[in-house]
């Protein structure tokens, strides 16, 4: 079974910085920055290529997510980004949708 599927089980092992019934996440096993954490669906989906119109509240859900566990890190006002990485190009290493919420410092375009 898929890694982050495992994680959303619990089944794995992680840092979890919020969950729920569809969405859960967990903080990133090698930080790019001070507050690091992904978020990811419930439901296994591959990546933002394989959304459907079925998953829009679902998708505005893992916003909302991404909202509040910015202002509980402190990052809302300092500012963060959201990434996610679709295919090999974009060297997508995990085939489960995340979104990565990267913050607590001056981040390059290059990270
Ligand atoms: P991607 O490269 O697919 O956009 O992002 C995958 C992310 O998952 C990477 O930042 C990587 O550090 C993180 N990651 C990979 N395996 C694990 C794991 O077992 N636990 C946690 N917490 N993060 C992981
Ligand atoms: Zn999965």
């Amino acid at each position: 079974m898929c890694l982050f599927c495992e994680i959303a089980k619990g089944t794995i092992p992680s840092k979890i910085a919020f969950q729920d019934e569809t969405v859960v996440a967990f903080h990133d096993i090698a930080p790019q920055a001070p507050v690091h954490v992904l978020i990811i669906p419930r439901k296994h989906i591959e990546s933002a290529q394989a959304l459907t119109m079925e998953d829009n509240d679902l998708l505005c859900h893992m916003f909302e997510v991404a909202r509040k566990l910015a202002a509980e890190l402190g990052v809302a006002d300092s500012g963060y980004r959201l990434i996610t990485n679709i295919g090999k190009d974009a060297g997508q290493s995990v085939a489960h949708l995340h979104l990565h919420l990267i913050g607590g410092k001056t981040l390059n375009w290059n990270n």
